[in-house]
């Protein structure tokens, strides 16, 4: 009762900010376990935005244990009491705010800080986390595996859609990207493979340390690390720049002789979308190929997209497409998700289109005349409003979702068309963006154009699509 008022100055405002509503110079109030996303209510964190991870690692395959330490530079979007960070599994051995050792607590895949000091809105903060542990795999809500992947030689770690948080501690969700410095630590003979470009290497007493650097804004679900035997190439596209764009390749020694082709095509297939897309938005390309089923699915993470084996051509052309659409713009929620997907998916169609294969038009005509035999689940739900987060990766997602830009391309004929292509990777480089944003830039280069049956029937509406 009336104890609590000489207490105040021992157990400190902190505490107490949380049932008093005065209390000398305190203000803030925590950032919130999650950024309000629509199908992953805990990703990501509230009241604050990560510039940059310094991640320094190391990995031992034998027994599968991490450690790491993330150094994280970020900003407070107000003034804050307590944050979040989302990190699924390790333990947590320390953590420290701007140099002071911090409180923490874990409640599932939150760990929650509260920093000594409040942290003042505007103020950009340095948080330190060390942690060790053997990295989870996480089963997403789709079924597949991801997170960190164990393999015969090394690991794989992937993170479409909350994968990330198995190997390191951050804010988890698309919207806040980042640039990155990651440094790995295996033994001696092991490649480490990752995002952006190689700075230095250095072996001591058995084990090679691998730095790489993302100068680039990225979401962390595109991070990736190939730990394991590969075998590493560089070379370089021309470049629509004019500048070469270095090309980084790793193959799984297993994979070389299937991947050789399809690799050798690389810099043509970038070449064709730069020309189609606008420039290559990192500074950076390649592929990492794994040994066969080290992950259930390809993604595209950043620069350099894994594939569980040798892909094929079309798939090294979506994957490389994501580049554009999903790593440089990327989504501002997992809703807006037919954002990359129906992109990637459209990418390959025009690949085929401009190659020798089936026109955009016979693609999209033998999907709306029984693409239901392929795709059981094509028209159960609209690409922008998928039913669940089970359902974030359907195939309405992919192929509804490319219907919908193919409907916007038949409407404003190909000149047009590619002012909206272009005009949108420029527009939003190295940004986010919604379907709200995508349907508003449509109608501005568009705009003697009427596309309200294509929003309401082809990219928000239940059921198969009338046509005409
Ligand atoms: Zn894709």
């Amino acid at each position: 009762m009336s104890r609590s008022v000489p207490v105040v100055p021992a157990i400190g405002c902190g505490l107490l900010a949380l049932v008093l509503t005065a209390c000398g110079g305190v203000h803030g109030t925590p950032g919130g376990s999650g950024v309000r996303d629509p199908y992953f209510p805990k990703a990501g964190n509230g009241g604050y935005d990560v510039t940059h991870y310094d991640l320094d690692l190391a990995y031992d395959p034998d027994d599968r244990h991490l450690t790491g330490t993330a150094e994280i530079t970020a900003r407070a979007g107000k003034d804050l009491s307590a944050f979040d960070l989302d990190l699924k599994g390790m333990d947590v051995e320390r953590v420290t705010v701007e140099g002071e050792r911090a409180r923490w607590s874990r409640n599932g895949q939150e760990v929650v800080v509260r920093p000594r000091d409040e942290l003042d809105k505007g103020e950009t903060f340095r948080l330190t986390v060390r942690y060790s542990g053997i990295p989870q795999t996480i089963t997403d809500p789709d079924g597949s595996e991801e997170g960190w992947l164990p393999t015969a030689d090394g690991a794989l770690a992937l993170g479409e859609p909350t994968g990330s948080m198995a190997w390191f501690p951050g804010n988890h969700h698309p919207s806040d990207k980042a640039s990155y410095d990651i440094a790995v630590t295996v033994p001696e003979g092991l490649q480490v493979v990752s995002n952006g470009e190689p700075t230095e290497r250095t072996t001591d007493g058995g084990r090679t340390t691998f730095h790489w650097r993302t100068a680039e804004p990225m979401a962390s679900y595109v991070a990736t690390l190939a730990i394991g035997d590969y075998d590493i190439r560089r070379s370089s596209v021309p470049g629509a720049a004019g500048s070469a764009l270095p090309v980084y390749t790793a193959v799984a020694p297993s994979q070389a002789r299937s991947s050789r082709e399809v690799l050798a095509r690389l810099p043509e297939i970038v070449e064709w979308a730069e020309y189609n897309f606008g420039p290559f938005p990192f500074s950076s390309t390649g592929a990492i190929v794994a040994r066969e089923n080290a992950s259930a699915y390809a993604l595209e993470t950043q620069n350099r997209p894994v594939f569980p084996g040798a892909p094929g051509t079309e798939l090294l052309v979506h994957e490389l497409a994501h580049q554009w659409f999903g790593n440089s713009v990327t989504p501002e929620s997992w809703q807006d998700m037919w954002l990359n997907e129906g992109f990637a998916t459209y990418a390959e169609w025009l690949w085929q289109e401009d190659n020798g294969g089936d026109s955009a038009q016979e693609t999209f005509d033998a999907l709306y005349d029984h693409g239901e035999d392929e795709y059981e689940d094509l028209w159960s739900f609209p690409p922008a409003k998928p039913t669940s987060a089970a359902h974030i990766s359907g195939d309405p997602v992919y192929q509804r979702g490319a219907m919908v830009l193919h409907k916007i391309r038949q409407a404003v004929g190909d000149d047009t068309f590619y002012d909206i292509v272009q005009g949108w990777t420029a527009e939003h480089r190295h940004g986010n963006a919604d379907t709200g944003d995508f349907t508003e830039h449509v109608e501005k280069t568009a705009p003697d154009e009427d596309f309200t049956s294509v929003w309401e029937d082809w990219l928000y509406g239940e059921g198969k699509p009338e046509q005409p």
